[in-house]
Parts: structure tokens; C-alpha cells; sequence
């Protein structure tokens, strides 16, 4: 499932083909994907100017002076920039077509992406009530601390809930905990804050790193078959259950927190 730094790779990616070109068309291929797709989005768009291609969560912003395109990739979602002839597949939901001749192309198997209209000015209900971005100034381990005052879950559950902080998906809090010292069992509650400033930057190291990395398949947002890097190399913690730990040997275990496979190592973290 792309997480937080695959759909930033995927922002940069597209961004400089898209900002500042005008949308000549858009071609709804199906009338849904995870949600039905508003209809107004094909009357409103086509004229206009990408004015900026904006992350929020794991949503992509295309903003316009008539409103702006919301786009999720879901489970399986795709984000392509294609020469506006390119055959179209079976999965290729939604063309967004450009006046460089180009079309930005959404390809989605599972179809539990998204395309949502939000007005301007306005702020859809899904992007209200959350929490800050992780790779902001707003998001800091004093923001944990006090979220986090007499709550029992688990800190690995609270760092992956949105209303705290944005995009921390399940490799990347697994990663960040493993790398704090911190046990994801432990209770959010009893984390000091001294903890949490280290748990926070190292989610944003974790994060900034995974997106650097993402950022050395760019040009495949060209190919007809390209596909994002996903970021799964030099994994400690995630997926590893029963092998060496790689700072002390100790076999990684996995507990099921929150309904999500939770990767740790019982003597480093704690
Ligand atoms: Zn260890």
C-alpha cells in the first residue's frame, strides 16, 4: 500500500509536468472508485490552470482557480504522466488530459483510491480533524507528549492515529519505535517526553530518508510501465519477526497491536 513517502514521490514526480499546465479534458472512465467520483469534477476542470500539486496526509492536491481535484492511490493506485496517445489499459480509471500533449493517468486494480472535488475555500470533511504533518515544525515529540497524557493504549496505536500526527503508517512507526529504543506495546500514557522528542525525530528522519530514496525512480512517472519505488530496503524492525536483531542479535518478535503486525526487538526496546 503506498504510505506517506510513496505518495510524496509520487507529488515530485508528477508536480513539474502538471504545475502551471492547463487541463484541456478529463475522462471519467467509470463513475466510482473506493467513493463515486463527482460528476461537476469533469464539467469544472477542463480549462482550467494546475496553479500547484499539494501533499496533505496521503492525499494529492491539485489546486485550480475552479476548485481543487483530490486524489488517493488507496491500496493500488497509480499517478502516471503519459504521452496523450498511450493505449489505455483495463485499470486505467481516470485521464486528466494536458496541454503538453500529455495525460496524467490514474491506473487503480483494487480501486480503492479516490477522486474527490473540494470547492475553494472550502476544506473537505476528509482532510478536517487531523493531525499535523510529521515532516512539518507543527509536529514535534512535545505534540506526542502532551496528546498522549493518561491515553493506555498502545504508542505504537497513537503514533499511527491520524488525529495525532499524519501518514505514520505501519513500516514506518514499527521503524521509528525500533529505532527510539521504545517498546510499541508500551502505554502512550507512560512515555516520557524526553522519549517522545527522540520517537518524533526519528519519524521524520525515517520518513525524509524513505522519500530521498523514492526520489531515485522519478523518471519512471515517464515510462508506460513505470512504477513507484516503493521503500522497503534496510528494514530493522518491519517484516523481519524471528530474524537477528541487527544491533543486538536478538530474535524480532511480532504482537498484533491494534489489529496491525507489530515488529520489535524485546531487548533493545523497551
Ligand atoms: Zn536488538
Amino acid at each position: 500500500m503506498p504510505e506517506l513517502p510513496e505518495v510524496e514521490t509520487t507529488r515530485r514526480g508528477i508536480a513539474p509536468h502538471i504545475e502551471g499546465r492547463r487541463i484541456t479534458g478529463v475522462v471519467l472512465r467509470r463513475p466510482d472508485l473506493r467513493w463515486p467520483i463527482p460528476p461537476e469534477i469533469a464539467s469544472l476542470l477542463p480549462g482550467q490552470v494546475v496553479d500547484s500539486v499539494e501533499r496533505r496526509a496521503k492525499y494529492l492536491l491539485l489546486h485550480t482557480a475552479a476548485g481543487t481535484a483530490l486524489l488517493h492511490l488507496g491500496m493500488s493506485g497509480m499517478l502516471r504522466v503519459l504521452p496523450g496517445d498511450t493505449p489505455i489499459g483495463k485499470h486505467d480509471h481516470v485521464d486528466f488530459v494536458l496541454d503538453s500533449d500529455r495525460a496524467l493517468r490514474f491506473t487503480d486494480p483494487r480501486r480503492f483510491g479516490a477522486l474527490l472535488w473540494q470547492m475553494p475555500g472550502e476544506t473537505h470533511e476528509l482532510l478536517t480533524g487531523i493531525g499535523p504533518e510529521p515532516l512539518t515544525d507543527a509536529f514535534d515529540g512535545d505534540v506526542l507528549w502532551h496528546l498522549s497524557r493518561g491515553r493506555s493504549a498502545s504508542v505504537k496505536t497513537f503514533l499511527m492515529d491520524n488525529a495525532v500526527v499524519v501518514g505514520v503508517g505501519n513500516i514506518y512507526a514499527s521503524e521509528a519505535l525500533f529505532a527510539a529504543g521504545i517498546d510499541p506495546r508500551r502505554a502512550a500514557g507512560k512515555v516520557s517526553r524526553e522519549r517522545y522528542a527522540r520517537l518524533a525525530t526519528e519519524v521524520k528522519r525515517i520518513l525524509a530518508y524513505a522519500i530521498e530514496r523514492g526520489g531515485t525512480t522519478l523518471r519512471d512517472f515517464l515510462a508506460p510501465d513505470g512504477a513507484p519505488g516503493y521503500f522497503f530496503q534496510e528494514l530493522n524492525a518491519y517484516g523481519r519477526a524471528g530474524e537477528a536483531c541487527k544491533a543486538c542479535g536478538t530474535p524480532i518478535r511480532v504482537v498484533t497491536l491494534g489489529q496491525r503486525a507489530s515488529f520489535y526487538c524485546p531487548t533493545c526496546q523497551r
